[in-house]
This record gives structure tokens, C-alpha cells and sequence, in this order.
């Protein structure tokens, strides 16, 4: 008997490949696609069968044998399966930290029974002859053969593959879903068919339906001012890619994927909606996966890790609000799910879609350049013009008013005065949370900052109690009586965070309902929706919030946006700060004006000449990507080139240096065949970060493969030093 082996990789950094020996009773049971526990080291590990194989490995001693399954059929559709090896190469990440990024589901072992195929059903007697030539089992006979009630195990094994060779086997899982054809009967609930489009969403979905019809890859970037009906576009196609047997996956950042969202999608397709976000029970997501797997569901819809729901038949995939760094993920593997996106649509032949009122400058290019297809809708659905900006200057406000800075200026509280005697609704915007977001020494300037961190802390306020807090490592402290440093000075705290901006609104307006959403109070499960629906309801007049009042909400009341702060980000040393800021502030005007009664935005800032202000404040989106544009190519940043971000880490700065500049210096001689610019090693824009020191290398090309070969050769030759941590990032979306 020819023996079988299992090619397997585990969750870890390392790129290698696992071979194990398959024990005769999982031959014929194990499939690539599988999860199986295997000795690992010293202990039991849980892997992925990416290949099998019956050629022995050469070079291998001592093979040690697979222990168990834990999957009854394969978890990944091979379009999944090779998406994620794109993962791991393009990243420059391993195999198994992609799939099981892919596979994010909790370690349930499903039981499988051993059936009879409908030829096995025919062939009672080669059925029995076989039983009896490996029998007797237990409670193994006719009857519970043919009636799919055999559980597989090791003993059951052996006959399972025998009958499987022959044709006669068939193995039925736990819970399975029922087949697609008893599902088509049932009679579906009746559905919303959605309102006659205007003529700009007609010409959008006519571009996307053709594309459909060819069923072949491609691309489209829609470009839909806030309120244009980008949504509407985005049900349409996915109707006709269900009218086609197809299904379909949409992509939502997740601080917009409320109950509204996913209710205009299932008031539509009713329970062929599957969707998925990370407060999904184990259970929760295994039951959607089957579902979408079992083709019961069609749209799956939810933020970044519903790119990987197990369709068997793609027809499109949606990516709302493309331009949203959310999407990139922060940990390995450190993939970006619009571009993911694009590449499973390409492997399964499908159409994507992205959409934003603001989409990223790499899109604009691409699109530009004529490799995606470019839609655009310039006016709003309710043929609304966008709402007026009036900008406020606070240098000005600030020499009128005295030396405290104003958190609201003259005219935005007018503003909200005057909303609130109509009856109407306010959001206020602020990205930054806390209350103070400096605390210094008046005496020498010494700004206080997270013991671990390299980060100034903000304050917060509870029950009259002030803290320190870091917003990256949650250390927490009581704000020092005397500067830590000249131990003289008096502690002075500056700089304003939601929650002045809220205790401000409270004292100025006291008759108002006033609410604030941020992190800080939607820690809770459904605490975010809550605050939502009571804004929708009216039961709020106020709204003071950060980025997470920006986006994709519809609030037919609010007719007033007062940006309290339009600076905040343009400082970071980050090429796409401006973009970035740029973004969050026409988002946020959206927010006004949607329905019967026109809006207006207050925009307060200090830098009421920068581009980005300039241009959100004309609704120019258009200028700015000219602007923009013009100074990526000049610096030859992204779209113009490629970047890869290396960064070392160490609890000793010394070490963390030494081995950053170990690295560039290799980089440094190998990068000019390979056409690479290396910057660096500097320290990193978050220094330092839960008491590591970091220090960063910037590589820079025309192609991401020459940076991708560049990091391979570096570490083919220099060894990252023990107890240095270092990762890669391609495409790397922050800088800091
Ligand atoms: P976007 O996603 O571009 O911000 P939406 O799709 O949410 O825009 O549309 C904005 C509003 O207009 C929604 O309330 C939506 O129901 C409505 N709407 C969209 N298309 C149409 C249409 N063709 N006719 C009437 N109302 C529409
Ligand atoms: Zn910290």
C-alpha cells in the first residue's frame, strides 16, 4: 500500500512547510483544505493541509504521522485557498498566519458520518462484501449504512476508505445544511424592490451589469458625493448577480456596519443576508459560513474578514467606502481587504466595485490610468446642493477673544442656538477623544507622556475624577501635583478632546439633550447603536462625537455639523495626512442636509489656508486630488511608487538601533539592482510603544515585487537577533 503524506503549515511567522505521514484511517478521509492536529515540537498543534502527496520527502528523517482531523469536509474553497497564498507572498507574510487569518473560527470539531453514495445505495451486495471482508464492526450493517448513520472514526475508517475508492461512500457532516434545491422551493417573504434610479445610477449600474454579463474580471471605482445613492447602485447589482445564480460579498468598515446598514440589505434579500462581524458568537459564524457555503445565503455581508466567506460561486464583490484605513489590518497578516477584494474577485472571475464619496488617491490613479473602470455620481439623490461651508478662523477668534482658546466660536454657537429653536438637530465633531489632550510643566514646557509609551496623555474625566490615560497601551495614572521632570513647575492642562466639548454644551445650552459618541462610551456591546437610534429618534439634539459620527450614518434631522476642530491629524508625519484629513471632513459634511431641509457645516480651524481645508470647504474633491496628486509625483510617494515598512523593536534602544542598522546597511548595498531606495533606520514616529524602542527602514520602488525581493534576500543573508522583533508591512498605511 502506497503511502500518503500530508503537506501542513501551522499560525506562526515562520515561512515553512510541515510534512507528516497520514495514518491508514484519515487516507481517504483527509482533504487539502482541512485543519488536522499534528505533533508540533513538543507539543500537539493545530495546522492546515495545504497539499498531499505520495512521494516520500527526501531529506526527511523520522516522519511523524498526523494525529487527527479537525474538519469533516475542507473549510476553504480553493479560490480561498489560493488567496491565501497571494496573501502570504505579497505580504511577505507565511502561508498559515494568511489562512488562518482567512479561517478566523474557534476549534469545533464537527462528527462525521459514513454514508452510501446513490451507487452505493444500488450495490447492496459489493457494499456487504467489502463489510464483511473488513468486519465485523459494531452496529455497522445494511441498514446503518444506507441510512447515513455510521460515525466515522479511526475503527470506521479503514472501511470508509475502501468503500470511498470504489465509489460506493459518502460522508455526511454533523449539522449540515439541507441542499440548495429544497431551499429554491420554499417561498420567499416579500422583498422591497427599491425605487426607480435616476439617470447617474442608471448609467453606474449599466456599466457594472455589463461587466456582469461578460462574467469576467474587473474593476470599477464609484465615485458618489455623500447621498448620491451610492447604495441603491450597490443593491441593484447584486440583484442581478443573484437573478444570475451568483453571489455576492459586501465589504462595510465596521464602525458603519450598524443594524440600519444591514437592514437595508436584508429588507431587500430577506434570509439570503449572512452577515458577519467580530461580535459573532463561534457558533454564529460557523452557521453563516455553512450557509454561505451551502449557497443558502447568497450576500454576505459585514466589515473585513466577511472578504473570506466561503461563496462557491462569486459574481461580485462590493467594497464600500474604499478609502477607509480600517481596512488595512494592523497584525499579520497585514493585508489590505480592498486589494484582497480585488484579487478574489480576478481568481474567481468576478466584478468588484468600489465605492466612496472620497475614494483614495491609489484608486483615483488607478482608475485615472484606465485600470478600473471609473463611475461617477456628482449630485444627490434629493437633488439637494451639498450644504454650505462657512469656515471660522481661529487665530482670529483667538486674538478677539482673549488667551483661552475657544472651544466654540462665536458664530457655531449661534449656530447651535438657532438649530435648537428650530427644533432641528446638531453633530459636533471632534477626532479626539479624552478631555485635555495635553498636560504639561508651565515652568519648562515638559509635556507628560505614558511611562511605556512615547505617546503625550490625554486626560479623561469620570464622576469629577481626572486620569491620565495612553490611548495606545490603556496605562493608566492621577495627573502629578508638580512636573515629573524640573519637580518645580505647575502642572497646566491644554488642548481639547469630546469630552470638554460636551461638559462646554452642557453649560452653554442646559436645556439641550446632549450625547457623545467615541470610544470611550460605546465600550459596551450594543452601546454604539443605542446612541444612534436615539439620535435617529430625536431624543438627542446634540451629538458631539469623533470619527464615528462620520461615516455612512443617515440622520434626516441634522442640519447643522459643526467641526469644532478641523486641524486634528494634519500634523502627523504621514504623507497621507492631508488626504486623510481631507476625507474625514467631507465625510462628516455629508452628515448634514439629507433630507427636505438644507444643512450647514461650521468649520473651525487655524490653517484655514491648507489644501485639504480648502478644498473640503469648496466641496472640491477634484482640485484636491489634482493638488494632491501633483505632490505625490513630485516626492514620488503612493500612487507614484511603492512602499514596504520594515520596523525593529527591542526593550533596549541600543539593540533595536544595532539591529535596524545591521539591516540597512544590507539593504543599503543590495538595493540598487534591485531598484529599491532605502530610508533609514530612524527612529519610528511611535518611538516607543509598550516599552519597546522602535526604529524604522523605508523602502521605496517603482514595483512592490522589487521591495518583496529585496526583504527576501535581507533575509536569506542577515538574521534578525534574538529577542528583536521585526515586522514587514507592504503597502503600510500608517507611517507612525
Ligand atoms: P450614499 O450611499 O451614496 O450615501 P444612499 O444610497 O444611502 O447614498 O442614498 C441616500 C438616500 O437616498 C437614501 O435614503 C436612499 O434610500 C435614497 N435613494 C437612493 N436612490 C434613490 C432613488 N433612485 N430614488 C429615491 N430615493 C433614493
Ligand atoms: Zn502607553
Amino acid at each position: 500500500m502506497p503511502e500518503l503524506f500530508a503537506e501542513v503549515v501551522f499560525p506562526i511567522p515562520l515561512k515553512q512547510v510541515f510534512t507528516y505521514l497520514v495514518p491508514a484511517p484519515l487516507e481517504g478521509i483527509a482533504q487539502v483544505g482541512m485543519r488536522c492536529f499534528a505533533p508540533f515540537g513538543p507539543r500537539q498543534a493545530v495546522g492546515f493541509i495545504t497539499g498531499l502527496t505520495g512521494q516520500k520527502p527526501a531529506h526527511v528523517k523520522n516522519l511523524k504521522a498526523l494525529n487527527s482531523l479537525l474538519d469533516g469536509e475542507p473549510l476553504l474553497t480553493p479560490d480561498l485557498q489560493k488567496l491565501g497564498k497571494w496573501i502570504a507572498d505579497y505580504y511577505y507574510c507565511s502561508e498559515g498566519e494568511a489562512l488562518f487569518a482567512i479561517l478566523p473560527m474557534g476549534f469545533v470539531k464537527t462528527k462525521r458520518f459514513l454514508g452510501l453514495s446513490p451507487k452505493g445505495l444500488r450495490e447492496r451486495d459489493r457494499v456487504m462484501g467489502i463489510l464483511e471482508k473488513e468486519g465485523p464492526f459494531r452496529k455497522v450493517n445494511w441498514e446503518t449504512l444506507s441510512g447515513g448513520t455510521v460515525l466515522l472514526t479511526p475503527r470506521t475508517g479503514g472501511l470508509a476508505r475502501l468503500l470511498s475508492k470504489e465509489g460506493l461512500a459518502e460522508l455526511k457532516l454533523e449539522g449540515s445544511t439541507a441542499p440548495l434545491e429544497e431551499d429554491a422551493l420554499r417561498e420567499a417573504p416579500a422583498l422591497e424592490k427599491g425605487p426607480p434610479l435616476h439617470p447617474q445610477q442608471q448609467a453606474a449600474l449599466d456599466a457594472v451589469e455589463k461587466s456582469l454579463e461578460a462574467g469576467t474580471f474587473k474593476t470599477f471605482l464609484l465615485q458618489g458625493v455623500t447621498g448620491s445613492g451610492k447604495t441603491e447602485v450597490y443593491l441593484r447589482a447584486i440583484s442581478t448577480v443573484l437573478q444570475k445564480g451568483k453571489q455576492a460579498i459586501v465589504l462595510i468598515p465596521e464602525i458603519a456596519l450598524t443594524p440600519q446598514t444591514v437592514e437595508r440589505f436584508t429588507r431587500r434579500f430577506g434570509d439570503q443576508v449572512a452577515v458577519f462581524h467580530s461580535r459573532l458568537l463561534p457558533a454564529e459564524k460557523i452557521r453563516h459560513r455553512r450557509r454561505m457555503a451551502s449557497g443558502e445565503a447568497k450576500v454576505a455581508v459585514g466589515a473585513r474578514s466577511a472578504l473570506f466567506a466561503p461563496a462557491r460561486n462569486l459574481g461580485l464583490i462590493v467594497v464600500d467606502e474604499e478609502h477607509e484605513s480600517s481596512y488595512k489590518q494592523d497584525q499579520p497578516p497585514r493585508y489590505h481587504a480592498r486589494d484582497a477584494a480585488i484579487m478574489r474577485a480576478q481568481i474567481c472571475g468576478a466584478t468588484a466595485l468600489l465605492g466612496s464619496a472620497t475614494p483614495s488617491l491609489e484608486s483615483v490613479y488607478n482608475a485615472r490610468s484606465g485600470k478600473y473602470g471609473f463611475l461617477s455620481m456628482p449630485q444627490r439623490v434629493n437633488q439637494r446642493p451639498l450644504p454650505g461651508v462657512k469656515v471660522v478662523d481661529l487665530r482670529e477668534e483667538w486674538i478677539v477673544r482673549g488667551s483661552d482658546r475657544p472651544v466654540l466660536s462665536v458664530a457655531l454657537a449661534e449656530a447651535i442656538r438657532e438649530t435648537l429653536d428650530k427644533k432641528e438637530q446638531s453633530m459636533l465633531f471632534l477626532n479626539r477623544r479624552g478631555f485635555n489632550t495635553v498636560t504639561l510643566c508651565l515652568k519648562c514646557g515638559e509635556q507628560v507622556h505614558c511611562p511605556s509609551c512615547s505617546i503625550p496623555v490625554t486626560s479623561h474625566r469620570k464622576g469629577g475624577e481626572t486620569a491620565l490615560l495612553c490611548h495606545y497601551c490603556d496605562w493608566r495614572g492621577p495627573v502629578p501635583a508638580a512636573c515629573p521632570k524640573c519637580k518645580d513647575g505647575a502642572i497646566r492642562q491644554v488642548g481639547l478632546g469630546t469630552e470638554k466639548v460636551e461638559e462646554e454644551l452642557k453649560s452653554r445650552f442646559p436645556g439641550a439633550r446632549i450625547a457623545r459618541m467615541d470610544l470611550d462610551t460605546t465600550r459596551e456591546r450594543g452601546s454604539h447603536e443605542k446612541i444612534l437610534e436615539r439620535f435617529r429618534r430625536h431624543e438627542i439634539d446634540l451629538l458631539v462625537g469623533t470619527q464615528m459620527i462620520a461615516k455612512g450614518h443617515d440622520f434626516p434631522g441634522v442640519t447643522l455639523v459643526g467641526i469644532v476642530g478641523a486641524d486634528t491629524g494634519l500634523a502627523l508625519p504621514d504623507f497621507r495626512a492631508s488626504e486623510k484629513v481631507f476625507q474625514l471632513l467631507v465625510q462628516v459634511s455629508g452628515r448634514a442636509g439629507r433630507a427636505e431641509r438644507e444643512g450647514v457645516i461650521y468649520l473651525q480651524t487655524f490653517n484655514s489656508d491648507h489644501p485639504s481645508i480648502q478644498a473640503a470647504v469648496r466641496h472640491d474633491t477634484e482640485g484636491f486630488w489634482r493638488g494632491e496628486l501633483e505632490l505625490r509625483q513630485a516626492l514620488s510617494y503612493p500612487p507614484f511608487s511603492r512602499l514596504g515598512l520594515l520596523v525593529y523593536r527591542h526593550r533596549e534602544e541600543k539593540k533595536a538601533e544595532q539591529a535596524a542598522q545591521e539591516a540597512a546597511g544590507f539593504l543599503g548595498r543590495e538595493s540598487r539592482a534591485l531598484k529599491v531606495e532605502v530610508r533609514g533606520p530612524a527612529p519610528a514616529g511611535i518611538f516607543k510603544l509598550r516599552d519597546e524602542y522602535r526604529f524604522q527602514i523605508l523602502l521605496k520602488a517603482e514595483k512592490s515585487q522589487a521591495i518583496r525581493q529585496l526583504i527576501q534576500k535581507l533575509d536569506g543573508s542577515v538574521k534578525v537577533p534574538a529577542g528583536v522583533g521585526r515586522s514587514v508591512d507592504i503597502d503600510p498605511q500608517s507611517m507612525l
